[in-house]
């Protein structure tokens, strides 16, 4: 019972043995776990003989009521006729078996060995029994101490804290672990009520458990809170169950607690990495939806209405207001506001944001202002009359603004609160920025719609009031050439009747003069009949243009145009002439007048004239080459205007009134007229451009 370990039991054992029996050798064997019986102490055994014997047993492990076994002449032993030639080698003659056994059965077993045959005496074989128990007893009891000791190690080197109370709820046992968790030392909890972990408003839960284990129920592993020494409480994970005494009674409990703070922590942190994984995509997709958004709208008001919602939702402020300035009709420059997440009343009784030492970088288009509190901001607070947000104004403490700037111009701002601090981040910063920089980009777009649409109002309106010019001139037109008309056949009538009847009493001088004023009067009815050809070049065709086949129109011209053809002996060659939007007899006008045109400037030789088409961006150019006298580049222009002509009547008849007509024409249509090309002596080239048919 002194012995420190089975070692000493062992060796206590053996010279026991030896001194109480009359064996020269003595060995103790044991079952190992595996079923082998080895040798575990020795005394006069060579190790060839130990390794030959190991295994051998007379008894299973477990056997129960096994008696000695005494073999007083190994060489008279059939059952041990295997091991003769060792026994003879180690010098054998004679052994015991006493079994070592406990309520468990047989463990292991004593040898004693004789040099000689031996006849064994009662004495001797109770002797060594006796010693046999007791080596069997001392062998359980280091077992279970090292058993002991090895649990306790469990216990103490389990992450889990381990303790036991009594049915009263006193600690009774409490591991290193429980120390860690609770902050306790041993010392500290054991006898102390298990009430002491209970944070306040759990005594219920602890009683609860205590009456569960006086029933004999378990409580299965449950998430729960407990409280530290230091008053802390943290997440465990418990479970009880009842402690019974050899009689089977309870009495009391084994707790294993086991600190799920880290379990709980990680879970909370992928909560928040869901929860932020989430935000992120909810932003991306916004951000998404942005650029798209902004340029599609056109309504500069819908627009920065649209970039406040939009801002103030990716930056999760609890409200946005954009600032920006406009311009009136008269030029003047005032600002306007939107808001988002308030409704307007909550900003209507504050003046405008000025140009203070918080706001001014915003509307200077500098680099975004984020404050994490702005109350304790350096720039807060410094102006007059409020010296901080007006009384009444919404509480702001996150603050976040942005300048909108288009090449170089502020634009506007874009402002963010939250009542609670810290709420705009870096990440906040940057989308704003990229907010700032697409609504920048829209506004600009807008504006320049806007612009362009102003622009084609103006022309609109400036288009009609020329409608109405040429109304009014054309009426003017019409009644001054009927007017005119009155007196100059009266000035006929007049000149008739003073050379019929005067014909006799007038001169030579006076008969040329009545020559000169009847030519005269035949001008003045051919430049009123010019007019007014001119002034009909386009008047009944109001309304949406018929197609024309360009190709027919211009074969019927060259039949008009037979006789002048076949005098001049012009050749005329020509492309393909596609289908235009135009009435076939204005198009038949133009190109009547430009055909009759090259035959009447034509030069020495015989004229030529090619006409042809191209198409292009819903055009079509349609020109007109002779090889006539050409024209000087200089009057490329004026020989569109009305009456404009180069030559004397003598040289050429013609009223200047032909490429007017021609021009009026075209224009009408959208289209142009112009001298492409013309060399003097070698021929000109006009063109004129038509919308062609839609297909
Ligand atoms: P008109 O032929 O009645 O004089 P137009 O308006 O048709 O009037 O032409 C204006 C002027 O342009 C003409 O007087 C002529 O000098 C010049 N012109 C027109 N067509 C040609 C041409 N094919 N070759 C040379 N000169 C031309």
């Amino acid at each position: 019972m002194r012995a420190k370990d089975l070692d000493d039991v062992n060796e206590a054992a053996i010279n026991a043995l030896l001194n109480a029996t009359s064996a020269s050798r003595s060995a103790i064997l044991r079952f190992d776990d595996d079923g082998v019986m080895r040798f575990k102490a020795w005394h006069g055994l060579s190790a060839e003989y130990r390794n030959a014997v190991t295994g051998h047993t007379p008894w299973r492990p477990g056997t129960r009521n096994a008696q000695p076994i005494v073999v007083a002449d190994v060489s008279r032993e059939a059952s041990l006729r295997d091991f003769a030639e060792i026994f003879e080698r180690e010098n054998i003659g004679a052994l015991a078996f006493i079994p070592l056994e406990l309520d468990a059965g047989v463990f292991g077993k004593f040898m004693l060995y004789y040099s000689e045959p031996h006849e064994f005496d009662g004495e001797e074989l109770a002797l060594a029994q006796a010693i046999a128990s007791h080596v069997a007893l001392a062998t359980e009891h280091k077992r279970l101490e090292a058993a002991g000791r090895h649990l306790t190690a469990i216990i103490d080197n389990s992450d889990d804290a381990i303790l036991s109370k009594d049915l009263n709820g006193t600690i009774t046992t409490w591991n290193n672990s429980a120390a860690r968790i609770f902050g306790y030392t041993a010392a500290e909890a054991v006898g102390e009520p298990i009430s002491m972990l209970a944070p306040p408003g759990r005594m219920e839960e602890i009683r609860n458990i205590l009456d569960r284990i006086r029933r004999g129920e378990r409580v299965e592993p449950y998430d729960t809170i407990r409280r530290r020494k230091d008053g802390q409480t943290i997440d465990v994970s418990i479970s009880v169950s009842p402690i019974r005494n050899a009689a089977g009674e309870i009495t009391g409990a084994s707790e294993i607690a086991r600190d799920i703070g880290g379990r709980k922590r990680a879970e909370g942190e992928r909560a928040r990495l869901l929860a932020a994984e989430r935000q992120a995509r909810k932003i991306a997709e916004l951000l998404n939806q942005v650029g798209p958004m902004l340029t599609t709208e056109l309504d500069l008001e819908k627009l920065v209405q649209a970039v406040t919602d939009v801002a103030t939702e990716l930056v999760g402020a609890e409200f946005g207001s954009f600032f920006h300035n406009v311009v009136n009709e008269k030029g003047e420059s005032y600002m306007l506001y939107t808001l988002s997440g308030v409704p307007r009343e909550a900003f209507a009784g504050f003046p405008m944001p000025r140009n203070t030492a918080l706001f001014g970088p915003t509307f200077r288009g500098e680099d975004v202002v984020r404050c994490e509190d702005v109350t304790k901001d350096p720039r807060y607070g410094k102006n007059a009359p409020y010296h901080g947000m007006p009384k009444g104004h919404l509480p702001v403490r996150s603050y976040l603004a942005a300048s909108v700037v288009s090449r170089g111009e502020v634009l506007g701002g874009l402002f963010f609160g939250h009542s609670i601090p810290g709420k705009f981040t870096e990440n906040h910063e940057m989308i704003i920025r990229g907010v700032a920089a697409q609504a920048a980009i829209a506004m600009d777009n807008a504006r320049l719609f806007e612009q362009a649409q102003w622009v084609q109002n103006e022309l609109k309106q400036s288009n009609e009031e020329l409608r109405g010019v040429n109304q009014d001139l054309e009426t003017f037109a019409y009644s001054a050439s009927h007017d005119l008309n009155e007196p100059l056949r009266t000035i006929a009538l007049s000149a008739e009747l003073l050379e019929r009847t005067s014909a006799d009493r007038l001169d030579k001088d006076g008969a040329k003069l009545v020559l000169m004023i009847r030519q005269g009067i035949r001008r003045m009815e051919g430049l009123t009949r010019d007019l007014l050809a001119y002034m009909a070049a386009t008047k009944h065709e109001e309304g949406g243009a018929p197609d024309a086949d360009a190709g027919q129109v211009f074969a019927g011209v060259l039949e008009n145009l037979k006789r002048p053809l076949e005098e001049s002996g012009a050749v005329v060659t020509q492309t393909t002439l596609p289908v235009v939007a135009m009435h076939e007899s204005r198009l038949a006008q133009v190109l009547q007048n430009l055909i009759g045109n090259a035959l009447k400037y034509r030069g020495a030789e015989a004229p030529r004239v090619h006409v042809s088409a191209s198409e292009r961006d819903g055009w079509c150019v349609v020109s007109v080459s002779d090889n006539g006298i050409g024209i000087e580049p200089k009057f490329a222009d004026s020989i569109f205007e009305l009456f404009k002509r180069l030559h004397t009547r003598d040289e050429y008849p013609g009223s200047g009134i032909g490429l007017p007509i021609c021009q009026r024409i075209v224009e009408r249509y959208g289209g142009r007229i112009w001298l492409e090309k013309s060399v003097p002596g070698q021929g000109s080239t006009f063109c004129f451009s038509v919308p062609l048919a839609r297909q």
